[in-house]
């Protein structure tokens, strides 16, 4: 087992050094950030402006802003003594050899013999960083290669060298899963690592298709983006992200480093892309590169005279339809395409397959690297042997033959062997003179989708939900309705698996699933319909019906835990307030957000709001509460959402005692363990709230004021300021003379009072449509 760090140093302000700080505080370490001493005046000038800088990033790079203490900064000259205290110590500073060697000889003389150091280097050899120290300080460093931004981005890559200690390999791919929530990837000491080197190759593709064969930046960009499973920014808007500067650096640098790379080639500079940055277009930052906004209308460059010009009707043919198919048959049906779209397609995925396998062993061990290098770095849904296998290993080997490109023995030798793909029965990969062996996989994780595959693990389904065995006596109560939400099957269904979890002898519950989010909240679609066609009284039963199953979960007298990820909105956070446990992923984006469609929470939110607040401020007066709940109604009028599952705390949706995970994907496996603690315990369900605190008028006339405030300064709408006093009107307990003790039904009969006549109002109906249509609230 090993030790976790609890303090560390980052040296370097910059882009990466004050983000890498971030994440690591965010997972809770004391960290020094150093920078270069200012030439004049407070030596932590640079440090504190960069600092600042990066507090005011979007996305947050802190979970929250309290974290944000845990980072301590100074600067080289007068701090670097500090560096004695730490546990582990990340260089991130400009990309040049003799400032990192420099720097790494003065560490050497001030670190603890036991303190690990590391390189962020995106491209500079890791082993040269330390040529110049000691054996023992060799041992203990390593490549730590972050993808930017590093609390966002899965990728971790390690780069150990030959001296590197495997013990200190393996501390920090168990410390940056576990406790930094990162997709480990080992990688070999070359140009680039993995993430860059097959990533700019795929760059260079692109630009190659249109400096070369005639087709323009958006087809291009049609061609290697969603519908592909690649991010949308695809090729060039990568590009224009990354900046058109960085990317020629790149290039640049990687051409020169890999003289014995049969492909160099294409790593030559494209003429036009110097011309560009020259000319100083190098993308976003410059407010132009690839593509240009302008006047609201996205143009993109002409290849001939560098004009911008509004997108050309795209010629690649009938692959609209295409669009709609699953992944797996899109890419093989484009790639089957005899057109425009499918010759660029089946060219570009042949040559960056092929090139992929070339690239094994040199740059890593096994495909397995590679293909998890381009999911977490790059956001692409199958890495390249995933992809050769999705389009036929034998199809894509004699394509590769026909089109005579060199196909590596490593694979010829697999074919010989008789193996018709990289990947056998999901968990298996093929190694050389091996056959298939079993891939290393968490021990902390469930994989949902192995579960599903053997039926017996069905307990129970409807079309849009399902109840799963997740082993030990815990089962899964899983959403499968469109973007997880509580549709009408889905309440329906946990009706019926709320029965069975009282009448079968399982241990206790889980509500969750393997998807990105955890739920979008109700089915809109559904009540908006009902709301059209007057059918006022189903709702006002399913509402009803509804805040009684929640009710049931909360008292069930069998532990129920919630595992969250992602978005938790609306119903979805009713959801999990309901719960009396939860496991939740460190980014777990919830919210009250009713009131962007027109409506107030009606089933349980504002009374669990209230009964939070009320709980904690057990021990204060009426007026010294006030303030709480005017955060509390701020929160909710304003639809606020939590930009990390800290922060939900901190607001009031998640309870204090939430176990919250770095790693995300350990959610279920910890979910389970959490239902076997708590029935070992011996379970006892939380208390009925029979005295929450509600202010009553005077309280009332407050938070009207803050929504009058809201319109008067421009923030809200005449309708918003509307929704808001019917909200306060619920939050404060109705028409109360006075403060009084009440209890939760008589809050949650308040809710159903004032949710439903909201439904008949046209400007509620019309952000309810406006939502459906356009996914975003409409502020009428
Ligand atoms: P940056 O230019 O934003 O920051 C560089 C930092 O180095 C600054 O704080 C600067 O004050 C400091 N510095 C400059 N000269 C110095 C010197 N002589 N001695 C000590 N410090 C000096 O760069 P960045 O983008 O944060 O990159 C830092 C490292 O991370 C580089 O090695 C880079 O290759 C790598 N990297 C960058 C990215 C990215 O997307 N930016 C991603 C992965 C890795």
């Amino acid at each position: 087992m090993f030790k976790p760090f609890r303090t560390a140093a980052v040296l370097g302000a910059g882009v990466m050094g004050t983000q890498i700080a971030a994440h690591l505080a965010n997972a809770g370490l004391t960290v020094h950030l150093l920078d270069l001493p200012a030439q004049a005046g407070d030596k932590n000038a640079l440090v504190e402006a960069s600092f600042k800088k990066a507090l005011k990033l979007s996305p947050p790079i802190f979970f929250t802003a309290k974290v944000a203490h845990r980072v301590i900064l100074g600067n080289f000259d007068d701090h670097f003594d500090r560096l004695a205290t730490v546990d582990w110590v990340i260089e991130a500073v400009v990309e040049k050899l003799d400032v990192k060697q420099q720097l790494m000889e003065r560490l050497e003389a001030v670190v603890r013999e036991d303190t690990i150091v590391s390189t962020n280097t995106s491209g500079l050899p890791i082993h040269a960083i330390v040529q110049g120290c000691s054996e023992s300080f060799r041992q203990r460093f390593l490549g730590t290669h972050f993808f930017n931004p590093p609390r966002y981005l899965r990728l971790l890559e390690l780069i150990p060298t030959a001296d590197t200690d495997p013990q200190v390999l393996e501390r920090l791919r168990w410390f940056g899963q576990l406790h930094l929530g990162k997709g480990v990837v080992v990688a070999k000491d070359t140009p680039n690592f993995i993430g860059n080197r097959i990533g700019t190759y795929a760059i260079m593709l692109g630009l190659k298709a249109w400096t070369e064969m005639g087709y323009t930046i958006e087809e291009i960009d049609t061609l290697t983006g969603t519908l592909v499973g690649r991010p949308k920014s695809a090729t060039f808007r990568t590009a224009d992200l990354v900046g058109l500067d960085t990317l020629l650096y790149v290039i640049k640098n990687l051409y020169l480093a890999i003289p014995h790379d049969e492909s160099r080639e294409l790593f030559r500079v494209p003429p036009v892309l110097e011309k560009l940055v020259t000319t100083g277009t190098l993308g976003a930052k410059s407010g132009q590169g690839f593509y240009k906004k302008q006047s609201g209308e996205l143009l993109s460059l002409n290849l001939e005279t560098l004009a911008y010009e509004p997108a050309k009707p795209m010629a690649l043919g009938a692959i609209e339809a295409l669009s709609k198919l699953p992944l797996k048959e899109r890419l093989c049906a484009l790639y089957q395409d005899t057109g425009r779209a499918g010759t660029l397609f089946r060219q570009m995925t042949l040559d960056l397959l092929s090139y992929s396998a070339r690239r094994l062993p040199e740059i890593a061990d096994s495909p397995v690297e590679i293909d998890r290098a381009m999911r977490w770095g790059f956001g692409w849904e199958l890495g390249p042997f995933e992809l050769w296998d999705a389009l036929g290993f034998e199809t894509v080997l004699a394509d590769m033959k026909a089109a005579d490109m060199s196909v590596p023995s490593r694979v010829e030798t697999m074919h010989h062997n008789g193996a018709t793909s990289f990947y056998w029965h999901e968990h298996h990969v093929y190694e050389p003179g091996q056959h298939y062996v079993p891939m290393e996989m968490p021990t902390d994780e469930i994989d949902l989708l192995a579960l599903k595959a053997n039926p017996t693990h069905t307990l129970w389904q409807n079309s849009e939900a399902a109840l799963l065995d997740l082993g030990d006596g815990v089962v899964l109560y899983e959403f499968r309705s469109k973007g997880n939400t509580l549709s009408l099957k889905v309440v329906e269904g946990l009706a019926e698996v709320l029965d069975l979890l009282e009448t079968q002898p399982f241990k206790g519950l889980v509500i969750g699933n393997d998807s990105a989010h955890f739920s979008g909240g109700a089915n809109l679609a559904e009540i908006g319909m009902m709301a059209q066609s007057g059918n006022f009284d189903a709702i006002a039963d399913l509402i009803v019906q509804f805040q009684a199953i929640l009710q049931r979960i909360r008292y069930a007298p069998k532990p129920i835990v919630a595992a969250i990820q992602g978005r938790a909105l609306g119903g979805g956070c009713e959801l999990v307030m309901a719960c009396p446990h939860v496991v939740a992923a460190a980014e777990t984006y919830i919210g009250l957000v009713e009131l962007g469609v027109g409506l107030i929470p009606g089933a349980g939110g504002i009374m669990r709001t209230v009964a939070r607040v009320s709980e904690r401020t057990a021990s204060l007066s009426a007026s010294q509460i006030q303030p709480f709940l005017q955060s509390a109604f701020e929160t909710i009028a304003t639809a606020k959402v939590s930009s990390s599952a800290y922060e939900a705390q901190e607001m009031g949706y998640l309870p204090c005692d939430t176990r919250i995970l770095m790693n995300g994907n350990r959610r279920l496996f910890a979910a389970k363990a959490e239902v076997l603690h708590l029935d070992r315990l011996g379970y006892t369900p939380p208390p009925e709230q029979t005295a929450i605190m509600v202010l009553g008028r005077p309280a009332r006339a407050v938070l009207e004021h803050m929504a009058y405030v809201f319109e008067q300064g421009g923030f809200a709408s005449a309708y918003d300021r509307h929704l808001a006093t019917e909200l306060a009107y619920v939050m404060t307990g109705g028409d109360l003379t006075a403060p009084a003790l009440v209890h939760e039904d008589y809050l949650l009969q308040l809710e159903r009072e004032h949710f439903l006549p909201l439904l008949s109002q046209p400007k509620t109906q019309e952000r309810i449509a406006h939502m459906l249509k356009t996914k975003k609230p409409l502020r009428n």
